[in-house]
């Protein structure tokens, strides 16, 4: 049997990326005990970190063990009950995902949409909730699918003043676009580490405000006899997930430490990093890196001759959609890439399927030298393909980019 080996691929799709080496280095440290104080003193820590990344002063913020869907499902079967109304506002396949899990939870479920490429007014928003009135609003912020990014600095206001409940999916932007939980009156949002937080997917940070705290609260949550004196006088269904009881997990988060999962140390570790990461550079400073980076792809890319998908007003920091031009076989362009140049970017799904290429610069890939390499790497194999451009103008575009943010 061999050892594991991989190709040593650079990941320029839509995530998962390329880890932070410091990332993967404390992701290889040994074990202790789950009650081990040197295991919950990191726990403490952990969650204060994410306090700070989520910008909030949130004490709910802690890490569901999983992929970033097990943050989402966390929180909607553990706030919704069945019967209950929520709002899922759709402009891409992540807010497919929302719906279809609320629906999973019995939930009342009401969608409105935009066409992909677009994002919601406000308007639209505060419109649907007083026609619906929902018990939640549940929505993406950053939706890879379309590299739309959702601003959301308006909808807190709204959902408070028709009492609702405002969850969001932050896993696509959290840490190369801006994130303000407490400001933007964010009632519950959930991540994941594999976009810009630079880390594997597996683990799903989440943060709730005191209003969501006591709708799962209220709920029932009692474990097979162990627990029955524990929050009597809940009200409301049941929640009907075990692993993902937001109720039990608090608890085991929380002072009481009441025994729920063995926590994932090494996605712990890995987490804890991922968030040392980004406070250690500073959170204003990886915005901006992301920033420099998405705008030299995107530079680039339209050096190139090619032309980048939807409202650019709208666009994430750190992932451009780009048509595939006539005459060129987009998977055959991307199977040049990984096979000949070890670079990965992404496909797309949906009405987007065979439409658009999806190249992304996130965490450790927001980098000069990762822009540079895929813009130079494309240009080559589309020429191999037919499709003629100014050689050079695609690196060149990308590097004015970073000569100009060097000028101040
Ligand atoms: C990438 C992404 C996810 C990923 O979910 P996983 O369960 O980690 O695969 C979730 N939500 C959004 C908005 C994403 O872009």
């Amino acid at each position: 049997m061999q050892p594991l080996t991989l190709p040593p691929r650079l990941l320029m799709g839509p995530g998962p990326i390329n880890c932070y080496p410091r990332v993967l280095q404390a992701m290889a440290t040994q074990l202790v005990g789950q009650y081990d104080p040197a295991m919950t003193d990191y726990m403490n820590e952990t969650m204060a970190l994410y306090r700070r990344v989520f910008n909030t002063q949130n004490q709910q913020t802690f890490l569901i063990d999983g992929t970033s869907r097990a943050g989402i499902e966390a929180a909607l079967v553990s706030v919704l009950e069945p019967g209950d109304k929520v709002l899922v506002p759709i402009f891409g396949r992540f807010g497919y995902l929302l719906a279809e899990i609320a629906e999973r939870a019995d939930a009342d479920v009401h969608t409105i949409e935009v066409p992909w490429g677009e994002v919601f007014a406000p308007e639209q928003i505060e419109e649907a909730i007083k026609r619906i009135r929902p018990k939640v609003l549940a929505i993406v912020q950053g939706d890879t699918s379309t590299t739309m990014l959702q601003p959301l600095d308006a909808l807190g206001a709204i959902c408070r003043e028709y009492d609702v409940l405002f969850y969001t999916d932050a896993t696509a932007s959290i840490g190369g676009n801006p994130f303000e939980t407490d400001k933007w009156q964010v009632d519950a949002v959930t991540v994941g580490l594999q976009k810009c937080l630079g880390g594997p997917s597996g683990s799903a940070p989440i943060s709730m405000s005191d209003r969501f705290v006591q709708a799962v609260r209220r709920r029932h949550h009692v474990e097979a006899g162990i627990r029955d004196s524990h929050h009597t006088g809940a009200k409301g269904a049941r929640i009907r997930s075990n692993y993902f009881d937001l109720a039990m997990i608090m608890d085991y988060w929380g002072d009481e430490r009441l025994n729920h999962h063995t926590e994932a140390a090494t996605m712990l570790f890995g987490s804890r990093e991922c968030a040392v990461a980004l406070l250690s550079e500073g959170q204003d400073d990886v915005l901006a890196r992301h920033q420099t980076a998405g705008l030299a792809m995107l530079r680039g890319i339209q050096a190139l001759g090619l032309t980048p998908f939807g409202d650019l007003k709208h666009k994430m920091s750190n992932v451009v959609g780009v048509y595939i031009p006539d005459g060129v076989d987009g998977e055959q362009v991307r199977h040049d890439l990984l096979h000949l140049f070890n670079i990965e970017i992404g496909t797309s799904f949906g009405p987007l399927k065979g439409k658009i290429w999806r190249i992304g610069t996130m965490g450790y890939n927001a980098r000069q030298d990762a822009v540079l390499h895929t813009l130079q790497s494309l240009e080559t194999v589309l020429r191999r393909q037919g499709f003629s451009m100014p050689a050079g103008a695609g690196v060149d575009a990308a590097m004015a980019v970073y000569a100009g943010q060097a000028q101040g």
